[in-house]
């Protein structure tokens, strides 16, 4: 296990490993997106204290497709919350990192639970968005579809201009499954195998997530943790770094 004092050896092991990989997995969670100031859910920077939103119920409660559907204002508050949240901001060293590591003869494969984006805006090719996009707006009536930029010209519960139905941002709600689409063709990736796996700023509380990192941990493919807290993969990990995500991995490149 890598603590600061011995981060360089670790990191200039990682950086080897990396230099030789020709098929890497990126399995990444909000704390990527923490120092590119987006603050996470649970854990280091963390939006809600406790897990409780201001209307008194857990985060994953406000977020959830029982809540949208009985109560859309108030999904649509959170929903807006968190869009203002990614709002204007921009790819950090970590997603930078990632993007960079995409050579003719290395696949960089990034499975993120992130919803902003911000990996496809640091150049990341293989981005397979878990939880979907909060950016892509979808009726939930019709087939019309927009990527928005930003929600400003949103009403508090808007509505589809060729069908009146409800507008739902593109996410995966707390109580719904992933998108067939993201999960197939990340499985597709899987199937073929990695030489390296990296899970970096998520707390690893879903099972598709923690399943890639249990696989290769079989197979004794090398897995590598980057969160400044401790996670249910941690001891599965052949190198921890607890610290953040982007002057880690600018670390790892340092020694490649
Ligand atoms: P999560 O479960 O992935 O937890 C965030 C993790 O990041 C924690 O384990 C924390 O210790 C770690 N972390 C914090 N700062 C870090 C840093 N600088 N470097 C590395 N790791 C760091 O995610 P969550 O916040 O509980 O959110 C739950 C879900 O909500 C996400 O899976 C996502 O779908 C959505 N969400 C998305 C964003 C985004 O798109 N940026 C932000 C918040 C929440
Ligand atoms: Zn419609």
């Amino acid at each position: 296990m890598a603590n600061r004092s011995s981060m360089d050896g670790t990191a200039g092991e990682v950086g080897r490993l990396l230099k030789r990989a020709r098929r890497v997995l990126f399995i990444t969670g909000a704390g990527v997106s923490a120092e590119s100031h987006i603050p996470t859910f649970r854990g280091a920077t963390a939006a809600f204290a406790d897990g409780m939103t201001e209307d008194g119920m857990p985060f994953e409660e406000a977020l959830s497709i029982d809540t949208f559907q009985a109560n859309p204002k108030l999904a649509w508050k959170y929903l807006a919350l968190l869009e203002m949240s990614i709002r204007s901001k921009t790819p950090n060293a970590a997603h930078i990192a990632m993007a960079a590591l995409q050579t003719p003869g290395r696949s960089v494969f990034v499975a993120t639970q992130n919803i902003d984006e911000l990996h496809q805006r640091a150049g990341s090719r293989m981005v397979y968005e878990l939880h979907g996009n909060l950016r892509r707006i979808l009726c939930t009536q019709c087939n019309y579809a927009v990527h928005l930029e930003t929600y400003e010209s949103l009403t508090p519960v808007p509505q589809c201009p060729q069908c009146q139905g409800w507008l739902r941002p593109d996410v995966v709600l707390y109580g719904e499954t992933l998108p067939a689409s993201a999960q197939e063709a990340f499985q597709k990736e899987q199937s073929q195998g990695f030489d390296l796996v990296f899970s970096v700023g998520t707390t690893s509380l879903f099972f598709y997530v923690v399943d890639p990192v249990m696989r290769a941990a079989r197979q004794g493919i090398p897995v590598v943790e980057i969160n400044p807290d401790s996670t249910p993969i941690s001891e599965l990990a052949n190198f921890r770094f607890a610290q953040p995500a982007g002057e880690t991995l600018d670390g790892i490149m340092k020694g490649m």
